[in-house]
């Protein structure tokens, strides 16, 4: 039915008026092929959709992506994502099993930890809503916390969160994998090629077109992550996806002593939360959001972060003391306002739909928002997407804060 609909769509093709190359037509045009865009293709082309997906860089995944520490956790504070990394998560550690790709899925658990009443509070009121769609988390004071993570600071730790389901992968094979099943399926992937503009009738938005020619889409899906605000200004859309520096690290790899992600809320003087694990290779990798926030597209390492982040990691667990730092990076979150990324149609644009704003969770989010698109551009919602689209949608007051983000 759905390659009825739209064999038109696939039928023409021509001369590029600058005659660099012929101007086609597709389905879907995605900008990015980054966390959100690669597997939006993927699931896309499995339900018919003919697809373009057009990246700045040289190959897949090398925008926020490959910056990504591959944290994987469906145990948020708000009702759509939880659901959206529920499904995540389910794709992800299938994954190997069904498709055959190694993604590097581990099941190792989150586990945030209370070192003040006001955190502890905060955690145990979260668990109603967490466990309302039958998340495993509970709350473990402060001893039996330190048996599932004997290496935890005892000192002053009032207990913590655990959720065994939650886990880890490599965010880079995964997208590669959706990248090449993709390809499997027909998707055309032109990289090294820039958005420069859009095609339009009337209001609606047509085709887009490149620093290498046009092409025409019935949809154009906005997945370009941090560069999502300036393609947006294109179209006269005022987006609030604010680029928002972020720095990570790895160190040498050790014996194995750590299973969970550990997140540590508790805000201080120079950075907000922050939050490590130990790579199944051994490796602890930690990242932390700073205080302010670093807003701006600057991706060069700092002599700050180091000395900032590692303060905290022995804090919360002095048996680091002797780690060696192997390698430093720098990526960019596309933050919004609250916390919550900006999914939906744009009413006054039609045509173009958005899948951007994914702040620090665009990895883990890609599979659930990929197919919740699918849904969407197919009129096929399931019971709860109208809720999750609501929670997501680019016209919300931008008035809440997600306290986990
Ligand atoms: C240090 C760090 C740690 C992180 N850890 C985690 C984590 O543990 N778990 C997690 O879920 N998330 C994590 N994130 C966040 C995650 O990386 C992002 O949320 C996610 O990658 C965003 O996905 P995206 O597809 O929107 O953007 P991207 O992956 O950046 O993809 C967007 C693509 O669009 C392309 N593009 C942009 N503009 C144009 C244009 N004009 N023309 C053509 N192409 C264009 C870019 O080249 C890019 O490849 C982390 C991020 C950082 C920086």
């Amino acid at each position: 039915m759905l390659k009825c609909l739209f064999q038109n769509s696939l039928v023409f093709m021509m001369n590029d008026q600058r005659g660099r190359f012929p101007r086609k037509s597709y389905d879907v045009i995605i900008i990015g092929a980054g966390s959100i865009g690669t597997p939006i293709a993927f699931y896309l082309s499995r339900s018919g959709f003919s697809t373009l997906v057009i990246d700045s860089e040289p190959s897949v995944g090398q925008g926020s992506n490959k910056r990504a520490i591959g944290g994987i956790r469906a145990t948020h504070s708000d009702p759509a994502k939880i659901a959206l990394c529920q499904r995540s998560i389910e794709i992800f550690s299938t994954w190997k099993d069904t498709f055959g790709d190694e993604i590097e899925w581990v099941k190792g658990g989150y586990c945030f930890v209370a070192y003040r009443d006001i955190e502890k509070k905060s955690l145990i009121d979260l668990l109603s809503k967490q466990r309302a769609f039958n998340l495993e988390i509970d709350w473990y004071e402060k001893e039996e916390l330190s048996k599932i993570v004997p290496d935890l600071n005892a000192e002053g730790l009032l207990g913590g969160t655990f959720s065994p389901n939650d886990g880890n992968a490599s965010p880079l094979l995964s997208t590669h994998a959706f990248y090449s099943h993709s390809v499997e399926q027909g998707v055309v992937f032109r990289f090294r090629e820039i958005v420069t503009g859009f095609m339009n009738s009337g209001d609606t938005v047509t085709g887009v077109k490149t620093n290498m020619g046009e092409y025409g889409g019935k949809y154009i899906i906005l997945a370009a992550g941090a560069g999502s605000r300036i393609l947006g200004q294109l179209i006269s859309l005022d987006l609030p996806v604010f680029p928002d520096s972020h720095e990570a690290a790895i160190t040498e790899p050790v014996q194995r002593f750590l299973n969970p992600m550990i997140v540590d809320i508790r805000p201080k003087a120079d950075s907000s939360n922050f939050y490590f694990y130990q790579h199944f290779t051994g490796q602890v990798v930690f990242c932390i959001t700073p205080s302010p926030n670093e807003w701006g597209t600057e991706i060069r390492e700092t002599s700050s972060f180091l000395p900032m982040v590692s303060t905290r990691l022995l804090e919360v667990m002095p048996r680091l003391f002797n780690l060696r730092v192997r390698r430093t990076w720098r990526g960019l979150y596309p933050m919004t306002p609250d916390g919550f990324p900006l999914v939906g149609a744009v009413t006054e644009r039609p045509g173009f739909i958005l899948a951007t704003g994914m702040c620090g969770q665009g990895f883990m989010l890609g599979p659930g928002i990929a197919e919740l698109i699918v849904r969407m551009i197919t009129n096929n919602l399931y019971i709860g997407d109208e809720m999750i689209l609501d929670y997501l949608s680019p016209y919300r007051k931008f008035d809440k804060q997600e306290l986990l983000k």
